[in-house]
């Protein structure tokens, strides 16, 4: 692997980001020089010797377990989250149940944000109350005044920030400091900053989850996940990952290796063109709010400032009272923006969705129709000029009744 210490020891400070990302995982002097990591498929690992064998104690010892190829991905990760310890999992969503399981227990007690990743909520109400775990939904905007939601059983809060589909900005630092008084774990859905822009371990949380599906990886053609560990969660997060037998396809670790050498350059167009179409849509007489955190002036922003060192392409906006015939004829006519599910890939996409069906805690008020765009790698004008296009058949439609 390159050398970032010997880097330091020679010009006195740690390599950026983007050198990070090209070096990392990376140990051409233990593969014949050959730049990327290879793909081991494999299950059965060999022994050399009887007493080997009954040792059990060599780097790899069954596929299932780890092998180069998973490594040097957990590696990379780990190093990018600044973690003790980095689990793969072949889905963001299984990283988010995964991680749950590690620290809910049964007659306990979790938080969890009204405003999370959709499928998190069906797994608490669904499997973890099955299993005698209490769940409560609470504002993402509570900040320290979790400390009030705690009891004694409480073992885990689920945070994300910002928030699925609707984008509240959590304070992590705030949540995880009551929660440290307390003796309860912090676990972060950090997917849409990636580490790269925020890193929950430095602001308190003991858990930052990732669904490498969406930015890691980044080309819409793989699911995995990462769970990454600060050293008092690590215990509990390996003996639930060995004891569940999950384990990855190398060529899916490969694909997110190969996603991280771009994730900078990806990432820094993502959010300058998600910025310009935000802004953009800000002045359209059609757009009753838009929801992105990294837009001056809008909800969340201050935190955003505070904490995040950028932001991706993905954000919301609500529309003003619209039939669904003139969304239809919105939507339905656009010919660069795809509609479909998942987001991070080199692509645009928009989905309408109900975030008021999605929560118990809080209500959010929308006043039309609310979207979700993710601004892909396309050039930001023909973006534009194709949600321009879409705003004159809403208008259109709304006209004709
Ligand atoms: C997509 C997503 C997930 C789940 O990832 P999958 O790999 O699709 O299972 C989890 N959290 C957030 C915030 C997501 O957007």
């Amino acid at each position: 692997m390159a050398s970032f210490d010997e880097f330091e020891r020679l010009f006195g400070r740690a390599p950026q980001a983007a050198t990070r990302l090209a070096h990392l995982g990376r140990r051409p002097d233990e593969q014949h020089g050959f730049v990327n990591a290879p793909v081991y498929r494999g299950s059965t690992v060999l022994f050399p010797s009887l007493e080997a064998l009954l040792a059990y104690d060599q780097d790899y010892t069954y596929g299932r377990r780890g092998t180069p190829t998973t490594r040097r991905l957990q590696e990379a990760v780990c190093a990018l989250e600044g973690g003790a310890a980095t689990y793969i999992v072949p889905s963001g969503y299984a990283a988010i149940t995964s991680a749950m399981l590690a620290f809910a227990a049964s007659g306990g007690h979790v938080l969890v944000t009204d405003s999370v990743y959709h499928p998190a909520r069906r797994f608490c109400d669904r499997t973890l109350a099955r299993f005698g775990v209490d769940i409560t939904y609470y504002d993402p905007l509570i900040g320290g005044g979790i400390g009030g939601l705690i009891r004694p059983n409480t073992r885990l809060i689920l945070t994300e920030t910002p928030g699925s589909l609707t984008f509240e900005m959590q304070d992590i630092d705030a949540i995880a400091a009551a929660a440290r008084a307390h003796d309860v774990f912090v676990m972060t859905d950090n997917t849409w900053a990636t580490p790269l822009y925020f890193r929950p371990l430095r602001h308190g949380a003991d858990i930052s989850i990732q669904a490498g599906t969406k930015y890691i990886t980044g080309h819409a053609d793989t699911l995995l996940g990462f769970i990454t560990v600060n050293e008092r969660a690590a215990p509990a997060m390996k003996t639930l990952h060995e004891t569940l037998g999950l384990c990855v396809a190398p060529e899916d670790c490969f694909m997110a290796l190969r996603g991280l050498r771009t994730l900078q350059v990806r990432l820094e167009r993502h959010w300058a063109s998600g910025l310009r179409v935000a802004e953009w849509l800000r002045g359209r007489a059609e757009v009753a709010q838009v929801l992105h955190p990294a837009l001056p002036g809008a909800p969340g922003y201050d935190l955003w400032r505070r904490d995040f060192a950028g932001a991706s392409g993905l954000f919301s906006i609500v529309l003003q009272p619209y039939p669904q015939s003139a969304l239809a004829a919105m939507l339905n006519g656009l010919t660069l923006f795809g509609m479909g599910y998942s987001w991070g890939g080199y692509e645009s996409l928009i989905i309408p969705f109900e975030a008021q069906a999605m929560r118990s805690a809080t209500h959010f008020a929308a006043q039309g129709p609310a979207l979700r765009l993710h601004i892909g790698l396309e050039d930001v004008d023909d973006l534009i000029a194709d949600l321009a296009a879409g705003f004159d058949r809403l208008n259109a439609k709304a006209k004709a009744g």
